[in-house]
Formats: C-alpha cells, sequence, structure tokens
C-alpha cells in the first residue's frame, strides 16, 4: 500500500479538490491508496478562535462560526451541486460543533480538551466533502474515522501514541480493507483516547498521521503532496533563489526538521526510517515533476547549504541573583519550569554566571517563563530577533547571510553554524 498526504494548501478551493482527485486517480492501485488528508485551507486557524477558553472564544464567533460554515458548504456546492446528502453530513457535524462550542466549559483548565474537540471539526469536513467527491468521481472510496486507530494518551493538543494499540487497530483496518475499495481517506491531526475522546497530534500533525499509518502498514512509500516543488535548501519566503534537494538521508531530514525547517512535521521521519519507507515531497501544482525523496542515502544531493530561518525569537539570558555559578543545580531549576510550561529551547549556552536561551517569542508564555524565574534569577532579554541555521556552512556564506547585523550569539559544529541576529 501506499499512503499519500495532503495538506490544507492542496484542498483549499473547489478546483484545489478537484485537482487532488485528479492526482488520487491517476495512482489508483490493486491495492488501496492510503489518503491522509488536513482541513481544508486556513480552516484549523479559524475554529482556533472557536475554541470555549480561549482568549478570542466569544469576541466574532458567529462570524467566524459563518465564514466557517459558508466557507465548506461552498466547495461542496461547487463539487457536488446536486447533492443533498454531502450538505445533510456537513449539517450533522456542524450541528456536533455548535453542541460543543455551547456546552463546553469556557476556561482555561479545560481548554486543551475543548480545542481538540472542536479543531477536529476541520479534519472531519474536509474529509467527508472529499470522501463523498471521489465517490461521485466513481472512485470507491471508504471514509475512516482516524479516531478508531490513532490511538493516544490524553495529552491534550499534542496527544502521544499508544503505538501497540494503533498497530493492532491498523493491522484490523488492513484486513478489512485489503481489496475491498480504491481509496482509504481518513483525516490526518486527529486521533483519540482508547475511551473515545478526540486528541490532536500538535500543528501541523497530518504529516506524522501518514508516517503513523505508513509505518503500522509496512506500506511501500508515503508522499507528501505540498505546494512547493520538494524539498528546498531554504523556505522560498525568505530566500530567493533556492536549490531543490533530490536526495535527504532520513537522518538530514530529522536535524533539519528539528532546526525548524518547516516542509514536514519533525515527527514524521522516524517512523518511516525504522522501517526503511522512502518519504517522497511532491508539488501537487506540477504533479508529473520528481519532487525529492527522503531515504536510506548517506548524503544529500546536491550537495549544497541549507538554510533555516526563525523570526520573533527572544534571548533570554539567566542570571541566579545570588552570585552562584550556573551549575548543574540551577540548570535544573530553569529546565524544570520550562519543562513545565512546556517552553522548547531552540539554543542554548552557558558561561560561569549566566545562562541564554534562545526561544519562541510567545509573550504570554514568556511572560509566565520570567515571572516563575524571578524568585532565584534575574532575567534579561532581547527580543525581535532572528535565528539563522545553516548546515554545510562556508564563512562567504554566513557573511552574506549575515549582512552585517551584529551577532548576539554564535554556535558552530563541523557542520552546522547558528546565529541570532536582530531581524532585518
Ligand atoms: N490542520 C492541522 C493544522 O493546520 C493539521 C495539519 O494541517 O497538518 O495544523
Ligand atoms: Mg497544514
Amino acid at each position: 500500500m501506499k499512503v499519500f498526504k495532503f495538506g490544507g494548501a492542496s484542498v483549499n478551493s473547489a478546483d484545489a479538490v478537484r485537482n487532488m482527485a485528479q492526482i488520487v486517480k491517476n495512482h489508483l492501485e490493486e491495492e488501496p491508496l492510503v489518503v491522509v488528508v488536513s482541513a481544508m485551507g486556513k480552516t484549523t486557524n479559524l475554529l482556533e478562535k472557536l475554541v470555549p477558553g480561549s482568549s478570542e472564544f466569544g469576541v466574532r464567533s458567529s462570524e467566524m462560526r459563518l465564514l466557517l460554515e459558508d466557507y465548506h458548504r461552498g466547495i461542496a456546492a461547487a463539487l457536488m451541486p446536486d447533492s443533498k446528502e454531502v450538505q445533510q453530513k456537513i449539517d450533522t457535524l456542524l450541528a456536533n460543533l455548535d453542541r460543543l462550542c455551547a456546552t463546553l466549559p469556557a476556561d482555561v483548565e479545560h481548554y486543551n480538551y475543548n480545542y481538540d474537540q472542536v479543531v477536529s471539526h476541520g479534519e472531519l469536513l474536509s474529509t467527508t466533502i472529499i470522501a463523498d467527491y471521489l465517490n461521485s468521481q466513481g472512485v470507491d472510496t471508504l471514509w475512516q474515522d482516524a479516531r478508531e486507530y490513532i490511538i493516544t494518551d490524553n495529552h491534550y493538543r499534542e496527544g502521544r501514541v499508544d503505538w501497540t494499540t494503533t498497530q493492532e487497530r491498523i493491522k484490523n483496518l488492513e484486513l478489512r480493507i485489503k481489496y475491498s475499495c480504491r481509496v482509504v481517506l481518513t483525516q490526518g491531526f486527529i486521533g483519540g483516547t482508547a475511551d473515545g475522546h478526540t486528541t490532536t497530534l500538535g500543528r501541523e500533525g497530518s504529516d506524522y498521521t501518514a508516517a503513523i499509518l505508513a509505518h503500522c502498514l509496512g506500506a511501500e512509500s508515503v508522499t507528501i503532496w505540498k505546494d512547493v516543488p520538494g524539498f528546498l535548501n531554504a523556505d522560498p519566503k525568505f530566500f530567493a533563489d533556492t536549490v531543490k534537494i533530490n536526495q535527504i538521508p532520513y537522518n538530514e531530514a530529522i536535524e533539519l526538521a528539528y532546526y525548524g525547517a518547516s516542509v514536514i512535521h519533525p515527527k514524521t521521519v522516524k517512523p518511516i526510517q525504522n522501517k526503511n519507507i522512502p518519504l517522497y515531497i511532491r508539488s501537487f501544482i506540477t504533479p508529473d515533476s520528481e519532487g525529492s525523496s527522503i531515504g536510506n542515502y548517506r548524503t544529500i544531493c546536491p550537495e549544497t547549504p541549507l538554510y533555516i530561518f526563525k523570526n520573533n525569537q527572544i534571548l533570554l539570558s539567566i542570571l541566579p541573583r545570588d552570585y552562584s555559578f550556573i551549575a548543574e543545580d540551577n540548570l535544573q531549576v530553569i529546565f524544570g519550569i520550562l519543562n513545565e510550561l512546556g517552553i522548547r529551547v531552540n539554543l542554548m549556552q552557558n558561561s560561569a554566571l549566566s545562562f541564554s536561551i534562545c526561544v519562541d517569542n510567545n509573550p504570554q508564555r514568556i511572560g509566565v517563563l520570567i515571572e516563575r524565574l524571578k524568585h532565584m534569577f534575574r532575567v534579561r532579554y532581547n527580543e525581535n530577533l532572528q535565528l539563522i541555521t545553516i548546515r554545510y556552512y562556508t564563512q562567504q556564506v554566513i557573511d552574506s547571510i549575515v549582512a552585517g547585523r551584529p551577532i548576539l550569539l554564535e554556535q558552530r559544529s563541523r557542520s552546522t553554524e547558528q546565529l541570532i541576529v536582530p531581524c532585518q
């Protein structure tokens, strides 16, 4: 079996869905194709505003709710003008969404739980519409509820996969569907606890869903269809002359995703690497072009510097109030707080008297962090920074990227240069 994943941008309009369906039709095989789909366009961002307990809850809820409805009904009507059935299915999903928004307790404590129950409707809506559309096009498609087999713990918004149960459920699914349909269509990003509550795997988690399915099915390959021609050496938003990398070793892809390359979700590679399953990144805009492949290669090809830019960074310098050294005891306290607050450190450096960390500048979280650290430490910070990571750097490449900006912090290994500079 092969696994395909289509993200929000590939299904953000009726035309996009037609294009996606054509790609699926061109790749039908004897065994069903497993197709993982995200929410349409920016639906997840919109749904986030409807979550009881979020700061935006109630502010423009009716407007947002209407937008959501019009958008999905419009796409469904354009694709299947005569289908009452698909509109009825949308009715049911929206009624359930409204019930949740009206009854879930709107407080911060329940926020993560509420988030998953509400936001999952993006994927439920998109797959419901697309499965009906594929069937209307004569492609025998089975809609599968991912919450029944991607089983996680109750770590809402960041569900951790229970691999044993998930493997069992997916094996059962495989036996049931092996030759019984052409396409199995399912939601990315969402899962369920063993006792039936909806969970999500973290933003942009649909790639991870595709990897979990591929791992458990022992799939032949995974293909992620994107709006870029493949794995580029930099995000084209930041960089004019990008180079497509044709082959990427698994470990390199893991490193790049870890440093913040947004082309794939960081958790995606490991499950497929463990089973030696190749991962292809291809363009849904030019579906006949070759794309990139992540697999068992020794080096990237072609060999070229790779750039990862992270904007909106804050650099915190943490100094013990009692003038003690930054040693294991102090570090333990600092990391304990970071861990509790779920703040990921993008870069760190310590000296005798201070410990510096570079993190994403989420003002709310950083405010709490500084408040918590204040009891034992003095904290200084610099905002509006950019973290640049360059793999396979040369001095010339570094100089041209830094472009004369002051460097606040720099770390260099044999393969990787990391720099913090003011945003341009
Ligand atoms: N719809 C989810 C998000 O926007 C998951 C995904 O697209 O991968 O984060
Ligand atoms: Mg997405």
